[in-house]
């Protein structure tokens, strides 16, 4: 994921076009509880924005896979990630920061990545936006009825036998008793 940017970097305005493919192999870090299932893609552009800055603007496809959180069932999901990203040449990094909130105090905070010898890697950008746009957790679908928490039956495939939710012999749920004690 290394990106030479000799042939763009005499001219501002000049851009070079990313059209990558990533195997999973290429990201080696472990996505907690979440696989890629295909390989990934990254599209856009590397833009030559005058100073020796060069700002990526790309769009990430992922397909991962991960468990449903309340079947365990395997799920895959698709990932869209809009990647915009700057990059800075090592020892720049903090010059370019300053001056850019100078030109507008009302911009966000950005992150700035630092290249050097003309060569920029994508990965750590690339690690970055993934990590921060995977799902919190997955579910099979809203109707997921989930496991039973006593016996582990699925309960999508089958009811079983455990009355969890049930109100017990005094025709009173926990909760009811619970009140009367306070
Ligand atoms: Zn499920
Ligand atoms: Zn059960």
């Amino acid at each position: 994921m290394k990106i030479r940017t000799q042939s763009i970097s005499r001219v501002e305005g000049a851009f070079l076009e990313i059209d990558l493919e990533i195997s999973q192999e290429m990201l080696p870090i472990a996505f907690e509880g979440y696989v890629f299932t295909d390989q990934l893609t990254l599209k856009g552009k590397l833009v030559n924005e005058g100073k020796h800055l060069f700002r990526l603007g790309a769009t990430l496809h992922a397909q991962i896979e991960g468990a449903c959180a309340r079947c365990l069932k395997p799920v895959q999901t698709d990932l869209n990630i809009e990647i915009n990203e700057s990059f800075v040449p090592s020892g720049h990094e903090n010059h370019e920061r300053v001056s850019q909130q100078m030109e507008d105090a009302q911009a966000p905070e950005e992150s700035m990545y630092v290249y050097q010898d003309h060569i920029i890697d994508l990965e750590q950008a690339i690690r970055d936006n993934i990590v921060l746009s995977l799902p919190q957790r997955l579910v099979c679908s809203s109707q997921c009825k989930g496991l039973c928490p006593k016996c582990g039956q699925n309960l999508n495939q089958k009811q079983c036998d455990c009355s969890v939710d049930s109100p017990d012999e005094t025709g009173q749920s926990p909760f009811d008793r619970l009140k009367e004690l306070l």
